[in-house]
């Protein structure tokens, strides 16, 4: 048989030709493997001739899954610096605010929150350059089988806070009432499989698979590997005793000292009798897992026993079913009430539609102006005699331009660099040393998980191939109709992608990443990962053909804030590059998102965010 007809034959097993929820795509027979092209063609070519960006699912968020083709082609003309070699004519929009906020991630819309909550007169305004506001705290939704089921895009749980705290007042002050989270109920046979309320939280027992990596053809499950104490784990004895013995010794209760950010997360992993090859082959990404990279080039400070996302909280996680969407929706709900139609509760902010018109209407205080891509902002004159600051962006195109008393850039480091065009070199030689891993998150709508709960788990890990590990999760009842949940149950199986190649630098890392992110089709994703889903879970009754109801892929470029050795603390006696950003603004600018923490949390935007709007509301926008 010829190759092509093998590989049609391989492709309808896989359900490649099943009407699911995606994108039919023209020309994607032309593009064969995104991975073989990558020599031949670039990004850019299959960008644009493949529908690269894929189904967006239903809803608000339909149009904004990840970072989309526009999206990524706005930003990439100001990484390209194509306003700066030819400047275009901008149309004055004659608006002057008392303070524009680049960026409507929970940083950005935090930030806002606190001019208001300090000043209600201020006249603020969001630029976004997403179809939608909440960042990376976005959700997909899917309609199956008549269900509506939403899943994350990214950001995903937060912590119960602790009484007291600041999260917990941040909380009471958008009106999140923690008690309304009951989750779905066990309607299943017996035995009961334990479901997380976090797509990252995988409840034990769960599994780890071991593929080809570890010679295993076909490739086998471990399940509940930390009972069994790796007994059965295709890894030599000595990595397995080296493995147990780690995660039983002291290093779970290591101080958190200044001296940890002088070394790597593996350096440090070894002082407590890891070997090199065992954290590469075990421990990748592990706990570099909420920093988008591997312990082989993060900084030790971030914590080897796991990402801190959600500093001062309590004991358990809670989740909306679209992740930290909801804490966005409620942000905004608070900022501009009609924005999010019906009353103020939990259910109807997070299950109402989103009123798009109201979010930008003149005369408002809090205004979100959507799609639009800020390419320039710079002081009128002199930054520390100025009285206003100018703000370029594109929208739908079109170059538009306005004026601001104070600007707070919340968009993140790798934009900021670029588009605050007076910044002085420290500050942009600050920027240059700030490190974002691109993720991938791929949220595939399941008609059941038998084939999970045959194996006894919710989810699941693994060392090789597309993405870390998945999960599927008990929702919320207040989202859903189903107010229980079972192993017939529609569901959305989200599985984190990361892009660690140890023994390269971080920046090869994610720039390696990056281009297979933007070089590989949406067709070529969908082939990997239905045929690693038949490869893992075929033998437990997994169909690809049958069991999946849509896919929907979402993008992350930038996504990660990845601390390398010397972020938190500083080098060679030198200070932290970041505290020139976050010590005082530039003028009338001031510097938030989360990355300025180096910890990738909605805590942390939301506390760098408020800390931009003081400083000016205490400096430039005094009296
Ligand atoms: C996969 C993943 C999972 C995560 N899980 C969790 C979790 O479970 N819990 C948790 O607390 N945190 C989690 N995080 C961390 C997450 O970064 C924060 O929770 C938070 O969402 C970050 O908000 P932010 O506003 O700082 O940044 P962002 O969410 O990145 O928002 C910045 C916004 O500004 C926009 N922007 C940038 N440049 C421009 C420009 N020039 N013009 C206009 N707009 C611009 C961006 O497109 C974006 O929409 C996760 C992150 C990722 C990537």
């Amino acid at each position: 048989m010829p190759k092509s007809n093998h590989t049609n034959q391989a492709d309808l097993a896989l359900g490649m030709n099943q009407p699911i929820h995606r994108r039919d795509f023209m020309n994607s027979m032309m593009l064969g493997s995104g991975a073989a092209l990558l020599g031949s063609t670039t990004p850019r070519q299959i960008m644009a001739t493949d529908n690269w960006t894929g189904y967006g699912g239903v809803g608000d968020y339909a149009r904004s899954n990840g970072n989309t083709f526009e999206v990524i082609n706005a930003g990439h003309q100001i990484r390209d610096r194509v306003f700066e070699k030819a400047p275009p004519k901008a149309t004055d929009t004659g608006e002057v605010f008392d303070c524009v906020v680049v960026g409507g991630g929970i940083s950005g819309l935090a930030t806002t929150l606190l001019f208001q909550q300090r000043n209600s007169k201020l006249k603020c305004l969001i630029l976004e350059n997403h179809p939608i506001f909440g960042g990376e705290a976005k959700r997909n939704e899917f309609i199956v089988d008549g269900h509506r089921l939403m899943a994350p895009q990214g950001s995903d749980h937060f912590g119960l806070p602790r009484p007291g705290t600041f999260t917990e007042k941040f909380y009471d002050s958008i009106g999140l009432d923690l008690s309304k989270f009951q989750y779905q109920t066990w309607s299943g046979p017996t035995p009961e499989v334990p479901i997380g309320r976090s797509f990252e939280f995988i409840p034990s027992p769960y599994g780890l698979y071991f593929g080809s990596r570890f010679g295993q053809k076909p490739g086998m499950w471990l399940i509940d590997p930390w009972s069994k104490k790796l007994e059965g784990a295709p890894l030599p004895a000595a990595m397995r005793a080296e493995i147990l013995k780690y995660r039983e010794g002291p290093a779970s209760r290591a101080p958190k000292t200044p001296q940890l950010d002088s070394m790597t997360m593996e350096a440090h992993m070894m002082s407590f009798g890891l070997s090199q090859e065992t954290i590469r082959t075990f421990f990748t990404p592990g706990p570099g897992d909420g920093y988008g990279l591997g312990p082989d080039v993060l900084s030790a400070y971030c914590g080897i026993t796991g990402g801190s996302m959600n500093r001062g909280s309590g004991q358990n996680s809670l989740s909306f079913p679209g992740g930290n969407d909801g804490i966005g929706r409620h942000l905004v709900k608070t900022l501009i009430p009609d924005a999010i139609q019906g009353p103020w509760t939990v259910e109807s902010i997070y299950k109402n539609k989103v009123d798009f018109s109201a979010l930008d209407q003149p005369g408002q205080t809090v205004r979100i102006r959507l799609g639009s891509t800020v390419a320039g902002v710079e002081h009128e004159g002199e930054p520390s005699q100025s009285k206003f600051v100018s703000v370029m962006y594109t929208r739908n195109g079109r170059v538009y331009r306005l004026k601001a008393r104070a600007v707070v850039m919340a968009g993140g480091s790798w934009t900021t660099k670029h588009i605050v065009l007076d910044l002085p070199s420290a500050h942009r030689e600050s920027y240059n040393q700030f490190h974002r891993s691109p993720c991938m998150i791929a949220n595939i709508a399941l008609r059941n998980w038998r084939f999970l709960y045959k194996l006894g788990i919710s989810g699941g890990f693994w060392f090789e191939g597309l993405g870390v590990f998945a999960g599927v999760r008990a929702l919320p009842t207040f989202s859903t109709e189903l107010k229980t949940i079972g192993p017939d149950s529609p569901v959305v199986l989200t599985q984190k992608v990361l892009f660690c190649r140890p023994g390269l630098t971080m920046e090869e890392q994610q720039n390696r990443g990056r281009t297979e992110i933007l070089a590989t089709s949406f067709r070529e994703y969908e082939r990997k990962l239905r045929d690693q889903m038949t490869e893992m879970f075929s033998g437990s009754g997994f169909d690809a053909k049958r069991d999946i109801a849509g896919i929907i892929l979402n993008r992350w470029g930038h996504a990660y804030a990845s601390p390398q050795p010397g972020f938190f603390f500083g080098k060679d006696g030198k200070p932290a590059f970041r505290d020139i950003l976050r010590n005082a603004p530039f003028g009338r600018i001031a510097f938030a998102n989360t990355d300025l923490s180096g910890d990738p949390s909605h805590v942390t935007a939301i506390e760098e965010g408020q800390r931009a709007a003081d400083q000016l509301l205490d400096g430039a926008l005094k009296g």
